[in-house]
């Protein structure tokens, strides 16, 4: 059996604890290191990428996997091939900010799932739209999901944070300090508010959108939701930043 990991790389202890887990449900685990250009509307965010490629081989290796694969653009997308959609859910959130890009993950996962043929993948809740995606792909291959890795004070662990200064990162904190705030609130409206009225004394936090969905299909939520989650997405000095949390009041 073999488990595969998808990342694109500048590997941090969130990927490792997605590595550490697949390495739990086999022996075989495959972490693919590609930035894959059809997921980047924005340019300059694609050419600012961190990339660490040597690094990533012993931080992979260490968390356990046996093999590192690092794809060719050719390897994965042969001349005339065609782009998948990612469905509605594509065109919220993440999706609506950044036209394309859930096409660009869907379409490359799809790939990788072709090449490699895994049984089984393993993605972080850090991206939760994309998991819930993915999920919804309906292919062959077990979706594992792993919660999000943090550091000590609360901030997800991201490839883009080595982009923020100091000042920065301090400023970033705001959104877990939000999301945690919100976490316990007895109802969505009011959680609504602490979203708000802890991402406003933020002024550095330039907010795209903190709002509370139904984890089936990304709805509003409403108290009578069973599964809600806070998602939150920003920029930070031009860095885009994004983070979730399940909602777990009454
Ligand atoms: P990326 O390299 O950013 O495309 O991420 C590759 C995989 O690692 C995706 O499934 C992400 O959701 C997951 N991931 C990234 N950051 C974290 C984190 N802080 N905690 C858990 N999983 C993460």
């Amino acid at each position: 059996m073999t488990v595969l990991v998808p990342t694109m790389g500048a590997l941090h202890k969130g990927h490792q604890a997605l590595i550490k887990r697949a390495r739990t449900l086999d022996k075989d685990v495959i972490v693919s290191i590609f930035i894959n250009p059809l997921q980047f509307e924005n340019k300059e965010d694609l050419e600012k990428y961190p990339r660490t490629p040597q690094r990533d081989i012993e931080i992979a290796t260490i968390a356990g996997a046996n093999e590192v694969w690092f794809p060719e653009y050719e390897d994965l997308y042969p001349e005339g091939f065609k782009t998948l959609s990612a469905g509605p859910l594509g065109n919220k959130f993440e999706g609506a900010s950044r036209p394309g890009h859930f096409d660009g993950v869907v379409t490359v996962v799809d790939r990788l799932f072709a090449i490699a043929k895994p049984d089984k993948a393993v993605f972080g809740e850090k991206d939760f739209q994309q998991l819930t995606i993915i999920k919804a792909m309906k292919s062959k291959v077990e979706i594992v999901a792993v919660p999000t890795v943090r550091e000590f004070d609360g901030l997800a662990m991201s490839s883009r944070n080595v982009r923020l200064s100091e000042r920065g990162r301090d400023i970033a904190l705001v959104i877990h300090r939000a999301l945690a705030a919100a976490k316990l609130a007895p109802t969505v409206e009011i959680a609504q508010e602490i979203l708000n009225s802890t991402l406003s004394t933020e002024p550095g936090f330039e907010k795209d959108y903190a709002t509370i969905i139904d984890e089936k299909d990304f709805s509003p939520a409403n108290d009578g939701t069973e599964n809600r989650r806070a998602i939150i997405a920003g920029w930070v000095e031009g860095v885009r930043l994004i983070d979730n949390m399940q909602m777990v009041g009454r």
